[in-house]
């Protein structure tokens, strides 16, 4: 079997600066990175000026890394579900300047957490999450920017932790073929997608291909899991320290289509920590000290 080019890296800070984030994701050992637009628990946010943008374009063609490959991750805010007014006009708001902000950077997917209806009932919430995308989009027609719903842990009324309902998301949206997704490892294993034997991560693919399709799957988040399978808790583990573990990693891993996605890190720590968690992720697949 010939390997395929891996793409891997962490989601990387910008407090250096955006044009910092593609040179030093090759310092940690990665290709690729994941950023966020402005300051994740935060409404504001701001299109970066024409410089800025330019000298970051430069800085991603002198690490190489292509704008597809680049993920940027929405303000944990956002609720487009939210049976709050307020919350919701917010959230259209601010997802719709985030894509904005991802079209000015050159880069082409935003990744977001599809929402939770906070008790009102998944049907309603879905609904909610339809009409604000059909917004979010219609101010977004002058850009290329895609929009990829994460499957998320099921707890607090959280949306899409089944990928029935991603599918049901992307049905009901006029601009479905704008519409991806993001396969987080760690909210899997928290829903009970199981990836302990090489069996178990074909179902799991065979599942997401049956049920959306494998050409929406566009990233994958590569995290451990500090809980057991199915617990619902959300809480990311370095790669090998949580109940996906090494072995687990080494069948996801290894999986020929699996191999043809970005993956990106969320582990807990920085640059240092993710350095860490990309050589072990070399080692497991047997890539020891190779340059990516
Ligand atoms: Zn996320
Ligand atoms: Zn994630």
């Amino acid at each position: 079997m010939t390997q395929k080019r891996i793409r891997l890296g962490a989601h990387m800070s910008t407090s250096r600066g955006y044009e910092k984030v593609p040179m030093d994701s090759t310092k940690i050992g990665g290709n690729t990175f994941q950023i966020f637009p402005h300051s994740p628990s935060m409404w504001r946010a701001r299109l970066p000026d024409e410089e800025l943008a330019l000298k970051f374009k430069s800085e991603m063609s002198k690490a190489r890394i292509t704008r597809e490959d680049a993920l940027v991750h929405s303000g944990y805010l956002i609720n487009l579900a939210s049976p709050k007014d307020d919350v919701r006009e917010k959230s259209i708001d601010l997802l719709a300047l985030e894509m904005k902000i991802v079209s000015a950077l050159g880069l082409k997917c935003l990744t977001f957490h599809p929402g939770s209806h906070l008790g009102t009932g998944l049907d309603n919430g879905i609904e909610r999450i339809v009409r604000g995308l059909e917004i979010v989009f219609s101010r977004n027609e002058d850009n290329d920017v895609l929009l990829l719903l994460e499957n998320v842990a099921a707890k607090g009324g959280n949306i899409g932790s089944r990928f029935e309902e991603l599918r049901e998301i992307i049905d009901l949206c006029t601009y479905r073929d704008r519409l991806y997704v993001t396969y987080d490892t760690c909210h899997g294993f928290d829903s009970g997608y199981d990836l302990s034997s090489r069996e178990n991560v074909q179902k799991l693919i065979d599942g997401f291909g049956g049920v959306l399709g494998l050409e929406r799957l566009l990233m994958i988040h590569v995290n451990d899991s500090k809980y057991p399978l199915g617990a619902g808790k959300d809480r990311h583990a370095r790669i090998g320290e949580g109940y996906i573990g090494k072995e687990g990693f080494k069948h996801f891993l290894s999986n020929d289509f699996v191999q043809g996605i970005p993956w990106l890190l969320e582990t807990p720590g920085g640059d240092a920590e993710h350095a860490e968690d990309i050589t072990i992720i070399k080692n497991i697949l047997g890539l020891n000290g190779a340059i990516l």
